[in-house]
């Protein structure tokens, strides 16, 4: 009988455990993918990633073509559309690879049990993380708080398992179900086509994925751990979506990043290797905290005054805040569904602690403008820069815009590219057009208000409200 597989967050061949499983039991394999309607508790799927995803399930499709298979389309309830699959094919095992997000999980728990009670073979595997979080814990058997000592616990366990190479051959049904057609499911913007741009920054799919990573161990790895604070220098990896869609697997990054010639810096690929760690450790508190993206980690900052402030939001969200560097990070976002992390940072703290809006604002409005749109990392990051997470930057730092503008931007390359109303000012006004003489100003061709507007608030101002709200905060820290 024939072994279903059914793909989830894993869009590829290589390095495919349910893949290979489903393969080494010798029967036909039929791949299928199941849009599952949000009311599974999957939550929406934001429009930035629906557009990757598009591409993705169709690079997949081509790639399974070429073995002489297809990718079968369904949508629905996945057990729903599982068992007609089950009906009509005769099938007998299903396998797929785990997801880690709790509705993932509470729908892979209630399958497989579903399944099995039936005597179907139902098999979950490992492959969208580099270790089960459920196997990493702390001497006294409790979850980490705290990344440095979850660092060491992974560097105790090892490497993962060395990736396995996508199958040369495919074992075919002499029969296929139907499947639905992509184009129906409208994962593509329509009217406006806000996603113009992100051709030209993005190429969807398991190939581009690998090609990335090549191109980053030739020549984006070297000086990394120096050179990836700078969102105008091209030193880091740009995987983050493939990684969201499970278009490559964190063990192919990991394994690509060992064993490399003595012509990389040893520091940039143990930090290249920390950052995806990071990913790890986002899993982990999202694995122990399921509300991880709704509620506050700390429920101290469950009293925190946060401000209701539609228009400081829209400010933000549109990239018209009066401050350079982030309004380019803003404005990167929204044309090309990504932003450099430093920027993110920026950006964050700018809303969380200068605005003072809820980061929860912060967290949907990047959910749905990010591709690399991620339940773990995104809540993890967001809940990191307000304080509120574990092991959390604390409230008290607050992000100056201009400064770390001027830092990381010096000769203002990035707020050039995406804010280029800005593009005549000196190097030294940059970040600070509010700060221009009216002369410079003029001989930029700005106006400040008209052609590029004044700052939402003060920064300083801003600044000592937002500490004077947290000294305030009740309960205890
Ligand atoms: P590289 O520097 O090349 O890093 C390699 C990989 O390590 C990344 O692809 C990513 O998988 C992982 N990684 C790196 N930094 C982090 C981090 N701080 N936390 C978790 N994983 C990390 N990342 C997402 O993947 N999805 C999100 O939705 C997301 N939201 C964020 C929101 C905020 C407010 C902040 C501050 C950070 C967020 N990040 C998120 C983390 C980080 O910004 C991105 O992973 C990174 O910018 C991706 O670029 P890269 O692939 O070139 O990273």
């Amino acid at each position: 009988a024939a072994t279903l597989l059914w793909f989830r967050k894993d869009l590829r061949l290589d390095d495919n455990h349910a893949l290979q499983a489903a393969l080494d039991r010798g029967n036909p394999v039929i791949p299928v993918y199941i849009r599952e309607l949000e009311d599974a508790g999957t939550g929406p799927l934001g429009a930035a990633q629906a557009w990757w995803l598009h591409y993705s399930l169709a690079n997949l499709s081509k790639a399974l073509e070429k073995l002489g298979s297809r990718l079968i389309l369904r949508q629905g309830a996945a057990e729903k559309v599982l068992r007609a699959l089950i009906e009509e094919t005769g099938a007998d095992a299903v396998h797929w690879n785990r997801r880690y997000d709790p509705a993932g999980m509470a729908i892979d728990k209630e399958i497989k049990a579903a399944l099995r009670a039936d005597g179907l073979q139902a098999v979950s595997h490992a492959g969208f993380l580099l270790h089960e979080p459920s196997k990493v814990e702390t001497g006294a058997g409790g979850p980490f708080r705290v990344y440095t000592p979850f660092w060491r616990a992974l560097e105790k366990q090892g490497d993962p398992p060395p990736p396995v190479d996508a199958p040369k051959h495919w074992h075919n049904p002499t029969q296929w179900p139907k499947s639905e057609r992509l184009a129906d499911w409208h994962y593509l913007p329509t009217k406006p086509n806000w996603a113009v741009e992100f051709d030209s920054v993005w190429t969807p799919g398991e190939t581009s994925a690998h090609q990335r990573l090549k191109q980053f161990i030739d020549r984006g790895i070297r000086n990394y751990k120096s050179q990836r604070d700078f969102p105008s220098l091209p030193h880091t990896s740009g995987l983050s979506p493939h990684l969201a869609l499970g278009e490559i697997s964190p063990a192919r990054i990991w394994h690509a990043t060992i064993g490399l010639g003595d012509d990389v810096g040893t520091d940039d690929y143990v930090h290249f290797r920390k950052e995806l760690v990071w990913r790890e450790f986002s899993y982990h508190l999202l694995y122990h905290f399921p509300n991880l993206s709704s509620r506050n980690w700390n429920a101290r900052f469950d009293s925190f005054p946060w401000k209701t402030d539609s228009a400081s939001l829209t400010a933000w969200q549109r990239g018209e805040t009066g401050y350079p560097i982030v309004d380019a990070g803003m404005r990167q976002l929204w044309r090309h569904g990504v932003m450099h992390n430093r920027v993110r940072m920026i950006t964050a703290s700018f809303l969380i602690k200068d605005l003072m809006i809820d980061w929860r604002e912060g967290e949907a409005w990047f959910r749905d403008t990010l591709v690399d749109a991620d339940p773990a990392s995104n809540a993890a990051s967001w809940q990191w820069v307000a304080g509120s997470g574990a092991d959390a930057s604390p409230f008290f730092r607050i992000f100056n815009p201009i400064t770390q503008g001027e830092k990381f931007d010096p000769e203002g390359a990035y707020v050039r590219k995406f804010v280029p109303e800005l593009a005549k000012l000196p190097n030294k006004l940059i970040h600070r057009p509010f700060d221009a003489p009216s002369d410079v100003l003029t001989a930029a061709g700005i106006t400040l208000g008209k052609t590029y507007p004044k700052p939402v608030v003060d920064h300083a101002k801003a600044r000592n409200l937002a500490l004077e709200a947290f000294k305030h905060m009740g309960g205890k820290g």
